[in-house]
């Protein structure tokens, strides 16, 4: 049986570092592994991390917003924590639900000029469903 040609992402997404993603008014939450993996990037201790980087609500860790953006945007040089950036940081825009509705595919690659527009929808559901399965976890 001839092997199923791989998919690569470039078809579908190559971040424009336009630093979209990294603005606003809050940022996504860190779960414990982020947490973990952050202050190893950072090489400061649990406490100095939270103090100077983390914006803690009860049990939520999110980042800092500094000027409108997440604590760690550079507008010069983008993230500056991108080896200790949160998952979901690395998996933005490509987020599963584009394939579930139509319209978060439509609202994601509105505000994301890295998706490849040329597109329909069923070719870029097609190509990122078969991301997903070829590398499991898709950090982009
Ligand atoms: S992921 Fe999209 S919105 Fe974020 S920096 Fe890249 S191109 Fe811009
Ligand atoms: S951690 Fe990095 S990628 Fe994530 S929002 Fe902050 S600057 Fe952007």
């Amino acid at each position: 049986m001839a092997e199923l040609q791989k998919v690569q992402l470039e078809e579908i997404f190559q971040c424009a570092r336009c630093g979209y993603c990294c603005q606003g008014e809050t940022t996504v939450s860190l779960d414990e592994d982020d947490q973990r993996r952050m202050i190893e990037e950072l090489g400061l201790t649990r406490e100095e991390v939270k103090e100077k980087y983390w914006r803690v609500t009860g049990t939520v860790v999110q980042m800092q917003i500094v000027d409108g953006h997440c604590i760690f945007y550079d507008k010069d040089s983008g993230c500056s924590v991108h080896k200790g950036r949160p998952w979901r940081c690395g998996q933005w825009p490509l987020h599963p639900s584009m394939l579930d509705d139509e319209n978060n595919y439509i609202t994601i690659s509105a505000s994301c000029p890295g998706i490849n527009k040329e597109l329909t929808y069923a070719e870029f559901c097609s190509k990122l469903q078969k991301l997903l399965k070829q590398e499991g976890k898709l950090i982009c």
